[in-house]
């Protein structure tokens, strides 16, 4: 059996990392996988510990690796300040996937399923969960 299910996010952009644990565990029953994907060069999906000195810690460590300020080769050749987005988003990569057993996501206990957006303005977030199992 394979369903998909499609839902939107308001993010804040600028390394905004939501939470979106509690709409991939409301879609699986039974056992099996799900993909959680998000389409866009400049979003990625990962897990995190959902606390807030994390979030600061994540904000931080992608400044560190890919400024937002700096300039770009994107700005040049697309005449976009997003480059900085572009290069995170590649190093976390679009897509994650979970095993579940019994209904439930076999994450960690501190280990929650995040959308980070990189992107350097606000945006709505398409996310896909496709959920293969019985
Ligand atoms: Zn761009």
């Amino acid at each position: 059996m394979i369903r998909t299910h499609t839902f939107r996010v308001e993010t804040r952009g600028h390394t905004d990392v939501i939470d979106l644990t509690p709409d991939v565990a409301r879609v699986v029953g039974g056992g099996g996988t799900v993909t959680v994907f998000v389409p866009g060069s400049t979003a990625g999906i990962t897990t995190i510990e959902y606390e807030p000195g994390l979030l600061r810690d994540i904000k931080e460590a992608f400044e560190r690796l890919a400024p937002e300020k700096k300039v770009y080769h994107h700005f040049e050749t697309a005449g976009d300040d997003n480059g900085s987005a572009h290069v995170r988003a590649s190093l976390v990569g679009p897509s994650l996937t979970v095993p579940f057993r019994d209904g439930k996501l076999l994450l960690g206990t501190w280990q929650q399923i995040v959308l980070v957006d990189f992107d350097t303005r606000p945006r709505t977030r398409e996310i896909i969960v496709q959920v293969v199992g019985e």
